[in-house]
């Protein structure tokens, strides 16, 4: 791995983003039971994770990182001493792929789409581990015995092998990086591919669930504690909808290309968290997609 990779591997990006954003770190985990058997999970770093206890046993959702990991174990014990089945992980990026190794450790399986995997394997972080099973194709579900973890991959949409948890007995959800209620879109809207993004938000409100642990969430520190809701992925979806009209109604002004990030205001999403800071950036990133037309993209994604 070539040195800045792995200087850049060294640092937890979530506690980079918190640094700006709501959440600071250091202050402490924290979870909540918001359906019934069903707890977020945070240490404060601005990554919620999600744990469900079931009659026999415990499904957790997304490692994040070993520290992170490690403290999720300890709250999962501090309620249950039922064995971890499974830990389930969302999509390739380091920031969410790591910290594996503590569930392996404890007798869990760690379970990634094979897209994720195989990204993981040629692209190791420091805290990556490869996953102890993979699944393919759309659909998958995993038998906890009182409950379900159905797994869709929903094709293109960010980073590789991208998949939303439900748990259809518990009404309930895990979406990583998809929904970030409060916040404009991240930064430079790094490894989205915005017109699938906005397709797979539609298919996302068809899945079966009321409450949800989104991975990120600028709600207020308490709100955030109680996940997210179809309503919030409607957010993101309208937010998506809204820059790209406001990019188009510039284009059709005449506003020069280069002078469009800075002409594009959504005053509507004024309070939301890095709006100051990157509605530019979303502006530019959605802007280049509409003049060179959509990336990333890799053929059969689906
Ligand atoms: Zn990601």
């Amino acid at each position: 791995m070539p040195s800045l990779a792995k200087y850049i591997a060294a640092l937890s990006i979530g506690s980079l983003v918190s640094a700006t954003l709501a959440f600071a770190a250091g202050e402490g985990d924290r979870m909540r039971e918001i359906g019934d058997g069903v707890y977020s999970f945070t240490i404060g770093e601005g990554n919620h994770s999600m744990f469900v206890v079931g009659d026999d046993s415990v499904a957790v959702f997304e490692t994040f990182h070993s520290g992170h990991s490690q403290k999720m174990l300890e709250a999962v014990r501090s309620v249950t001493d039922k064995p971890v089945k499974y830990a389930f992980i969302s999509h390739n990026h380091w920031d969410h792929a790591s910290g594996g190794q503590v569930f392996s450790d404890a007798g869990a399986q760690t379970v990634m789409h094979q897209r994720a995997a195989d990204w993981v394997e040629a692209n190791p972080g420091r805290d990556t581990a490869l996953p102890d099973m993979t699944w393919f194709g759309n659909r998958k579900d995993i038998d906890m015995g009182d409950f379900t973890v159905r797994m869709h991959y929903l094709g293109l949409n960010h980073g590789l092998g991208m998949t939303i948890f439900t748990i259809p007995e518990r009404r309930a959800a895990y979406i990583a990086d998809l929904v970030t209620p409060n916040r404009v879109m991240f930064a430079v809207v790094p490894d989205f591919n915005i017109g699938e993004w906005e397709r797979s938000l539609g298919e996302i409100l068809d899945l079966d669930f009321d409450i949800a642990v989104c991975s990120h969430n600028e709600l207020p520190r308490d709100a955030a504690m109680n996940g997210c809701t179809r309503s919030h992925v409607e957010e993101e979806r309208q937010y998506i909808r809204d820059l790209r009209n406001a990019i188009l109604a510039e284009l059709q002004k005449g506003t020069g290309f280069m002078d469009i990030p800075k002409a594009v205001r959504l005053p509507q999403y004024a309070h939301w968290a890095g709006y100051d800071a990157w509605l530019e950036m979303n502006t530019l990133r959605l802007l280049t997609d509409l003049w060179m037309g959509p990336f990333p993209w890799v053929p059969d994604a689906r």
